[in-house]
């Protein structure tokens, strides 16, 4: 079983983009916390006492969970979370860094950091070089020891960080669970957010709630305890024009850091206290330095246990100071100059230490650039690689070929002979074609695959198409015999076409293996099966890979590596936005079916009232009374896929049993067997069932155009892409077709959903309004596997995404392999980004 602890991260992971509403876990956290805490402790039982302590402070913020506000819940779900992280330990909670640590081996260990009596005391925070007046613009100190200093230089950015003033082995430790582990890692970890403290105020015009800064003396300064056995520092500070309290709570070294006469700087968020206004843990700082926690535009770092903002930023501050001017630009001046970004150490300094949002922006678009940049370069030597070696150049009779496309029963739309035209033409140029063709379901993909596949054939050659399940495996077979008919009945020359599915076995598959390697087969359809190992073909000139959505760039290169180097079509139903098709199938040409046949009619799609069920149901019974057949998708449960296999098992036998106890229904669910899966879909699709009740983990792919009603339970659960997926597993016939959405109690964002997917119908213009309201991490659902991470760059982000992709393109005109000496460091740092670890799942 998965984690206990990531079954939670994972919740909370949902909450807290819910926006801590409590409602993720059906019930609430309450009782999920109950249910947890006895899962894991039966799990956890046999390890590690101090295991079984986190479990318990765990548990006990859960508890609380439920009564608090918004505001307590954030903190208690980033406390578990730095709980979660310190029982794991460093080896699995490591975040995956974009920068990989250099290869084991290569990093010589340094010594152990400075002896105790050289290391700065304080628990807090690092003594600066230089105490008195302010030096702003003194040459910035190395932040390592002298001792290291030698050692440290020599290693550069992947110089372990624990040599650097302040840090030593423990706080190191802590800091890998940020990810980081070199200098470079630190200068890439960025800032989370920033707080603006650059108004400066005179403390008699404080107004509650503001944040500001205020310079003033401190005129007393004091501690005391309170009943639960708190410190409190409690400095009353004054500027002429008033006096204002500060407090501070637990950090009772302050009264050895503070004394009284002391000028300091104190930014924060002004308080009320019995109607006066006052500052409750303010940063502070001595005014005589250079400001770093107050008065400027403040960095807040991502934090773990045991390291506080005050340390991150002072660590940083000095690791920034000394080595952002070390590092080497890797992006060439021609670039950086085209499109106005600064240079790299410029854009690591204002990233961390902004001197205003200007150049902060410009900071973190330069930054993000980076990414999407060599993501493009990456993309782009994908795409050299697979086009270096020669591809099949097909001739064939195009007469024939219009014949062909003059025999189906329509005509093809204009998208569809235009992508087949595009199609044609890899197929002819001796290039081996890698083609994304996307459109939505039921924009006739097929129709086009097979006319390519018609072509192939006619040049005498084999093509295959692969399906992600039998069932589609079958309803292809079917549907291209029915196209090889009218072929053979309009005289034309007729492909032999076979399946090959688990179903056919013995003596039918030894013979379908025989024609393959004779070339008496010109085209198979089947699984996966097709690539495995005792498939051989005569002469296999063309691949289509049929619904693979969800595939990462590098299987799809070693699917491609598997022995044979056909052109390669690889057709989506999932619309993706531009930003995206460019990211994830950036290695691809891409042709969209952006237009429907025409007669189709859009599926009506109505959000009901929780109270209007009973309607619903009616509804589908009237439908089934025609003649028709209809869907139920059971609600997203979270947590794991046997609960939601549970609640779907109830929700069947309850519609069974009192709603539709005269008709027949159909579950599916993820818990079933491959094998129970099709034969359910497979009833269903022979019109032995009347209804589906189905998961929402279970993609239908099937075509039935006799359902024309999907109730979808929990809709508002759902992202948009994935709404307008289950919506399309209707108004495949000619029927009209209906799509009912329920939700129980939808959030304002829900809402917003729920109102789009009743008002727009094309499912391009819902992906892009999809993946602005939810990010590119959910419209994706899973992560894409074998994907750097990108940190700062918005996949929204069409303009960027566009720049990068041209200017890799330049690059690639230039200097293709990265082999030009002034490209070393680039080469280096886009296999750094390619390399990223993969996250643990
Ligand atoms: P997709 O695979 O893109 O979801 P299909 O290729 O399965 O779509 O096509 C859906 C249905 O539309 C099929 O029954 C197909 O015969 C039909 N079809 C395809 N192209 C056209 C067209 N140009 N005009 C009318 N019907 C079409
Ligand atoms: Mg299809």
């Amino acid at each position: 079983m998965a984690s206990p602890f990531d079954q939670l991260r994972k919740i909370l992971k949902h909450e807290a983009r819910d926006g801590y509403r409590n409602r993720i876990v059906i019930g609430g956290m309450g009782r999920f916390a109950d249910h947890w805490y006895r899962q894991a402790r039966a799990v956890l039982k046999d390890q590690d006492p101090a295991l079984l302590l986190h479990l318990e402070t765990i548990y006990a913020d859960l508890r609380r969970y439920e009564e608090a506000d918004v505001e307590e819940r954030r903190r208690l779900v980033e406390q578990i979370e730095a709980r979660i992280q310190e029982a794991l330990g460093p080896e699995r909670a490591t975040p995956r860094p974009a920068v990989p640590p250099p290869p084991a081996g290569e990093t010589p260990s340094l010594p152990p950091p400075a002896a105790p009596s050289e290391r700065p005391p304080g628990p807090e925070e690092v003594p600066r070089p230089s105490r008195g007046p302010a030096r702003p613009k003194a040459r910035a100190a190395s932040p390592v020891p002298p001792k290291l200093a030698a050692k440290v230089e020599a290693l550069g950015l992947e110089a372990p960080v624990h040599g650097i003033y302040g840090l030593g082995r423990e706080r190191a430790q802590r800091l890998e669970r940020l990810g980081v582990r070199t200098i470079r890692d630190l200068l890439y970890l960025f800032p989370r957010r920033y707080v603006d403290f650059r108004a400066l105020k005179p403390i008699h015009r404080l107004r509650v709630g503001e944040e500001v800064t205020v310079i003033g003396e401190v005129m007393e300064i004091g501690s005391k305890q309170t009943g639960n056995g708190l410190t409190v520092i409690k400095a009353l500070l004054t500027d002429g024009s008033g006096v204002i309290e500060c407090t501070w709570f637990n950090q009772p070294y302050l009264l050895d850091r503070i004394q009284r006469g002391q000028f300091i700087v104190v930014s924060g968020r002004v308080d009320e206290f019995l109607g006066r206004p006052v500052f409750r843990s303010p940063e502070w700082e001595p005014a005589d330095r250079e400001l770093l926690h107050t008065a400027r535009i403040v960095p807040i770092y991502p934090l773990t246990e045991g390291l506080t903002q005050r340390l991150m930023r002072t660590i940083l501050k000095r690791v920034v100071d000394y080595w952002a001017d070390r590092v080497e630009d890797p992006i060439p001046a021609w670039i950086r100059e085209a499109y106005g970004f600064p240079d790299l150490p410029t854009a690591l300094k204002q990233v961390h230490f902004p001197e205003d949002w200007g150049p902060l922006e410009q900071a973190r678009r330069r930054l993000a650039f980076d990414e999407v940049f060599y993501l493009q370069i990456g993309l782009l030597e994908l795409r050299r690689r697979w086009r270096s070696v020669p591809g099949r150049a097909l001739s064939f009779d195009e007469a024939a070929l219009e014949r062909a496309i003059a025999a189906l029963p329509f005509s093809l739309t204009n998208a569809q002979r235009r992508a087949l035209a595009q199609i044609l033409d890899d197929l002819r140029s001796g290039v081996p074609m890698n083609r994304l063709l996307q459109g939505e379901v039921g924009s006739g993909k097929t129709v086009v695959a097979a006319l390519a596949a018609y072509a192939v054939f006619l040049a005498g050659a084999q093509s295959a198409l692969m399906a992600p399940t039998e069932i589609l495996a079958e309803q292809h077979y079917r549907n291209l015999i029915a196209l090889a008919e009218r072929w053979a009945a309009a005289d034309l020359p007729t492909p032999t076409i076979r399946r090959l599915t688990s179903g056919v076995t013995g003596v039918e598959r030894a013979q379908i293996y025989g024609e393959l390697a004779e070339g008496t087969c010109h085209l198979v359809v089947g699984t996966h099966a097709l690539i495995q190992e005792e498939v051989t073909f005569r002469d296999l000139a063309f691949v289509i890979i049929d619904e693979q959505q969800r595939f990462g760039v590098l299987q799809r290169a070693a699917l491609r590596g598997k022995g044979y180097n056909p052109h390669v079509l690889v057709m989506t139903a999932t619309p993706i936005p531009r930003t995206l098709a460019l990211t994830l199938y950036g290695d691809l040409d891409l042709s969209v079916l952006d237009e429907m046949p025409p007669g189709r009619q859009p599926v009506l799609t109505r959000w009901l009232m929780p109270d209007e069920r009973e309607r619903a149901y009616a509804f589908i019974r009237r439908q089934v009374e025609q003649g028709h057949q209809a869907y139920i998708v059971c609600p997203l449960v979270e947590g794991s896929d046997k609960i939601e296999a549970k609640a779907a098992v109830e929700e069947y036998e309850r519609l069974q049993r009192e709603v539709f106890p005269d008709l027949k229904l159909g579950l599916l669910h993820g818990r079933m067997k491959p094998e129970e899966k099709e034969a359910v879909m497979r009833a269903f699709a022979q019109g032995e069932l009347h209804i589906l009740v189905a998961t929402p983990v279970v993609e239908v792919g099937v075509d039935v155009p006799n359902a024309t009603v999907i109730l979808i339970e929990g809709a508002d659960r759902f992202g948009l892409a994935q709404l307008h997926q289950f919506r399309g597993r209707v108004g495949r016939g000619p029927y009209p077709s209906y799509c009912l959405l329920l939700a129980e109690s939808p959030s304002e964002a829900a809402i917003a959903r729920l109102r789009a997917i009743e008002t727009i119908y094309d499912g391009f213009q819902l992906a892009q309004k999809d993946l602005e309201l939810r990010g590119p991490g959910d419209f994706l659902g899973t992560r894409q596997s074998g994907f750097p991470e990108l940190r700062l760059a918005d996949l929204t982000d069409l303009r960027l995404l566009e720049i990068a992709r041209e200017a890799a393109e330049h690059l690639a005109e230039r200097d293709p392999a990265l082999q030009a000496p002034e490209h070393r460091r680039l080469a280096e740092q886009v296999a750094r980004f390619w390399q990223g670890p993969a996250e643990p799942s």
